[in-house]
């Protein structure tokens, strides 16, 4: 990781800015990308103050030439990006048989084509000049079951498809020398996490949550970011299409309590 360029999408908060600041850590170059500037500035100043390197642009990662450009540009400002964690993610949930069209599709534009958009011109980058990489996906437990809550089918369909993407995109490059591989973070204390659910509801969903998850808690952003750093880093330099599952046992329990 040491003098190696890392570019982040949704940098500016959760689990993307954690991540950020175990790589600055370890030495290196960060291009942080987000649609909320002061944030993601607040993020770079936190990275700068801790001694590292980090230069930011902000992108929405819907917006293909606005994708391009990022990475153009952070080629420039900090040197050929190796590593990519595609974090900027939505949820927002609603019932199939209500959901309007619009809604559907910016969950599918965001956590998708975003991550799509930001893999592609990261790969391009790293064909352009012969260097090996690593990409880290953002999937989620919605991506293999589904959950009691329910009305969830947006988000779902988009990290489902990320995890399809993952495998693929693995498989189309590793003779090119870039891993391909996705993390699986559990219900994690990050503004996504409440970003479908109304303020009044918050506090007894957390108990829920609570008394679901095996291990007892909700995640610390910084928790899912320590499985990316590995991904991204030359530790995990065996692993290809992958998903590194930190999700506290939800995954590994059974839905049904008998
Ligand atoms: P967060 O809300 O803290 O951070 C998401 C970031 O993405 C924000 O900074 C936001 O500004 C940015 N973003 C949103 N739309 C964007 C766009 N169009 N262009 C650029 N940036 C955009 O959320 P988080 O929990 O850190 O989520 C990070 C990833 O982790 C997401 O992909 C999410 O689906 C995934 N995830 C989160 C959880 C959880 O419980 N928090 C669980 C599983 C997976």
């Amino acid at each position: 990781m040491q003098e190696r360029t890392i570019a982040i999408t949704g940098a500016a908060s959760g689990i993307g800015r954690a991540t950020a600041l175990l790589c600055a850590e370890r030495g290196a170059r960060l291009a942080l990308m987000d649609l909320d500037q002061s944030r993601l500035q607040g993020v770079a100043e936190e990275v700068q103050s801790a001694g590292g390197k980090a230069a930011t642009y902000v992108v929405d990662v819907r917006e293909e030439d606005a994708v391009a450009h990022a990475f153009a540009s952070a080629r420039e400002d900090l040197g050929t990006p190796q590593g990519l964690f595609a974090s900027a993610g939505v949820e927002l949930g609603g019932f199939a048989h209500e959901l309007s069209a619009d809604r559907w599709r910016k969950v599918l534009d965001i956590n998708l084509n975003g991550a799509f958009f930001a893999s592609k011109y990261m790969l391009q980058g790293l064909l352009d000049a012969a260097l090996p990489g690593s990409i880290v996906l953002c999937s989620s437990p919605a991506s293999f079951v589904s959950f009691a809550a329910g009305a969830n089918s947006a988000y779902a369909a988009s990290k489902g498809a990320v995890s399809a993407l993952t495998r693929t995109l693995a498989i189309d490059y590793a003779r090119r020398g870039v891993r391909v591989n996705a993390v699986v973070p559990g219900p994690t204390e990050t503004p996504l996490m409440w970003m479908a659910v109304p303020e009044a509801e918050r506090p007894q969903l957390k108990q829920v949550i609570e008394s679901e998850v095996p291990l007892g808690r909700m995640s610390d952003p910084s928790e899912p970011a320590r499985a990316v750093l590995w991904l991204l880093g030359d530790d995990s330099s065996y692993v290809t299409g992958s998903h590194l599952v930190c999700d506290g046992g939800v995954l590994a329990k059974a839905s049904i309590s008998v």
